[in-house]
């Protein structure tokens, strides 16, 4: 028979329940996991949502992606390295990785200097160029 795991602490199962929006958004603020989690729990705070995506980016857990048009900070359910299509238009996020094709042809165009991090590439998203 399987032992009962030990009951979780408060702040654990809402830890998993942080990084289950997260992985369903790919990429949100800590206003936007708040308003996903308040429809099942009511009473969840903002200074909670934050102490828990702050901990969870300090583990390594969540990753960090660019800012929204904002400027509040959004975190990233992909842990890998990699890079952003930023759309101007809904401020949308995709997951893309162009550096291994695009910063060669950078780098030959400024006299060799290194290009360092990864990219983020603005531009409009196909819903907003209708
Ligand atoms: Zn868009
Ligand atoms: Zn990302």
């Amino acid at each position: 028979m399987i032992a009962k795991a030990l009951p979780n602490t408060r702040q654990s199962k809402y830890c998993d329940r942080v990084k289950n929006v997260l992985k369903f958004k790919c990429h949100a603020t800590n206003s936007e996991i708040l308003s996903e989690l308040n429809k099942t729990f009511p009473k969840l705070s903002a200074t909670t949502v934050h102490r828990i995506t702050s901990r969870l980016a300090s583990r390594n857990e969540i990753g960090i992606a660019p800012a929204d048009k904002n400027g509040a900070m959004r975190y990233d359910a992909n842990l890998m390295p990699h890079d952003h299509f930023r759309c101007s238009g809904c401020d949308l996020l995709r997951d893309v990785d162009i550096r291994e094709k695009i910063v060669p042809l950078f780098e030959s165009s400024i006299g060799n200097c290194q290009i360092s991090g990864r990219l983020t590439i603005s531009g409009l998203c196909k819903d907003c160029i209708k």
